[in-house]
């Protein structure tokens, strides 16, 4: 039964961690080579960033300022 608990315990940790990280924004420049170059090289950080422009209207604004230009 403690083992349980304890597994749930550590899945719920796991998904805070990924949600703290995806609320760090990006530089300027990660939001403008994913956005802009569909960064390849690390699809991760893409969709790291894809998901914090869903709740996150500052980089939102930027990403309409980058697709302006
Ligand atoms: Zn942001």
């Amino acid at each position: 039964m403690q083992i349980l608990v304890f597994v749930s315990l550590l899945s719920v940790i796991g998904v805070v961690r990924k949600i703290v990280k995806a609320q760090k924004c990006p530089s300027d420049e990660q939001l403008r080579q994913s956005i802009l170059f569909r960064n390849k090289r690390d699809e991760t950080e893409t969709d790291r960033i894809i998901s914090h422009l869903g709740f996150c209207e500052k980089c939102r604004n930027k990403v309409s300022e980058f697709n302006e230009l």
